[in-house]
């Protein structure tokens, strides 16, 4: 598979550490509030690749990490931990806020189709890691103490802007006007990596180390945890593109610097979901979340094919108006495939399963092409090959696009035939019956014309020997 890499920022071939197998890691969520559907389009993506490389025969481990320690709510190590601010705002501990946060976190994901990883780990699970991390970069003279916290030493490292298209002097911490810099840091890039002192002194979940009792960065985190579960080699690291500086940056620094050689060969960032106003966020506006979105009638499976409809490479911008196209797009979809008989006395054509998965794989391993994905559905929709075949490779598809084709189809089959005759079916009785006399009278111009007219309305007749059936 070729898969553009932010690290060389070119599109490279996957070339797993170990032959067949692909160790995978993901930035989980800060549960300190739900998840917006922002959050939730990078995960839909990185759930498509980790499916698409299951699909092309890797034996795939995928490690994620739950934030509930450390995130703090400014990049230049001076604010508040985030857990503990949604936890003053709900008057909970931060141990309920991460339980209620973490547990509607994978709700969404169950309800958009989104398989939970191998591995969840909680950065509260691994403060001796966390430890042992930082003294050994303290121990390879990485690491520095002051001021009762330990930070990063960035000037130890040749190349520190590992995803140089980014501009230094913008993204530097603390070189923003808004944010204040800490006057411990030897370098404006320097980041910590252990927390004794801050300003916020409640922080609530504090630990025994040996630079005295604090609190892990949020940085050491994931680059322990994934070295912990993947071992000292990872071969793809996942996350929105606004972590890919500091966050994955730091993550690089500090996990090079301890291991001693090269860590992660591919880094894929998604960009983000956008609001005509501009970056989505859990403070501003309107906040986007699955739940909302249901209460408005939308089927979450519907967003999840708005995502695959985009390039996980462009920013894309979320309207209602937008998603009401894809959700008839997907009702639309959905009405095809219920009218896709299952014969099971129709042998499958392998010739044309070869040839349409030979194109799906061909789109999705050029970059992760999840639209042009989409293309190949209709494509097999429109195929002339019979119905089995047709249902057997949307069902295979759907192994990766996870829309519950199959079973939405077979839904709606079931709605249809169980609602009492709407007009609509009135109307398509009477049309049918007019065919059959047609029919009987050898008018076959009429009984076509009727027939196309019926397909137009979406409906598929089946003549029997009990006489003419008709379905959607
Ligand atoms: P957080 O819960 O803030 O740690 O973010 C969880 C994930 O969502 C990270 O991978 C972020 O990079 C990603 N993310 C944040 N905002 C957006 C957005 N507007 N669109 C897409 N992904 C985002
Ligand atoms: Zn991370």
């Amino acid at each position: 598979m070729i898969l553009y890499n932010s690290a060389t920022r070119s599109k490279d071939e996957i070339k797993p550490h170990t032959e067949g197998k692909i160790n995978m890691y993901t930035c989980g969520p800060t549960v300190y509030h739900f998840a917006h559907i922002g959050n939730l389009r990078t995960y839909i993506m990185e759930d498509v690749l980790e499916k698409f490389l299951r699909y092309s025969g890797y034996d795939v481990k995928r490690v994620m990490n739950i934030t509930d320690v450390g995130h703090l709510s400014s990049d230049a190590d001076t604010g508040e931990d985030k857990m503990l601010k949604g936890a003053k705002r709900e008057h909970k501990t931060v141990m309920e806020i991460a339980k209620f946060y973490t547990d509607a976190f994978f709700e969404d994901c169950n309800k958009l189709n989104i398989k939970k990883p191998d591995v969840i780990e909680p950065a509260t699970n691994c403060i001796p890691e966390f430890i042992k991390m930082v003294q050994g970069l303290l121990d390879k003279g990485y690491a520095y103490i002051a001021g009762g916290n330990v930070y990063f030493d960035t000037s130890k490292l040749k190349n520190y802007y590992v995803f140089n298209n980014f501009d230094a002097e913008d993204l530097a911490v603390g070189v923003r006007d808004s944010v204040s810099e800490d006057e411990n840091k030897r370098n404006k890039t320097d980041f910590v990596l252990w927390f004794t002192k801050s300003k916020f002194e409640d922080q609530e979940l504090k630990w025994d180390s040996p630079w005295g009792v604090g609190y892990p960065g949020w940085h050491i985190e994931c680059s322990a945890i994934s070295i912990k579960h993947n071992g000292e080699y990872l071969d793809i690291h996942c996350g929105g593109i606004d972590n890919a500086f500091p966050h994955h940056t730091n993550e690089i620094a500090q996990s090079e610097a301890y291991l001693g050689h090269p860590w992660c060969g591919h880094w894929f960032h998604v960009l983000h979901l956008n609001t005509s106003n501009g970056k989505m966020s859990k403070s501003k506006g309107e906040f986007l979340t699955v739940s909302l979105l249901e209460e408005k009638g939308y089927d979450p499976l519907a967003y999840r094919m708005f995502c695959l409809q985009s390039h996980y490479r462009k920013a894309q911008e979320f309207s209602y108006e937008a998603l009401d196209n894809t959700s008839a797009v997907f009702n639309k979809l959905i009405a095809r495939i219920a009218a896709l008989k299952n014969d099971p006395s129709e042998e499958i054509n392998e010739d044309a399963v070869k040839k349409y998965k030979d194109k799906f794989k061909e789109v999705l391993g050029n970059d992760l092409n999840t639209s042009l994905a989409i293309t190949c559905l209709y494509d097999v929709l429109k195929a002339d090959t019979n119905d089995r075949t047709k249902l057997f490779l949307i069902e295979d598809f759907d192994r990766v696009l996870s829309l519950d084709l199959i079973n939405e189809a077979k839904k709606y089959n079931e709605k249809a035939q169980s609602q009492p005759e709407s007009d609509e079916d009135k109307e398509i009785q009477e049309l049918v019956e007019k065919r059959t006399q047609a029919r009987k009278e050898k008018n076959w111009a009429e009984a076509d014309r009727i027939r196309d007219q019926l397909k137009d309305m979406g409906i598929i007749l089946e003549d029997t020997p009990q006489g003419v059936k008709w379905h959607r």
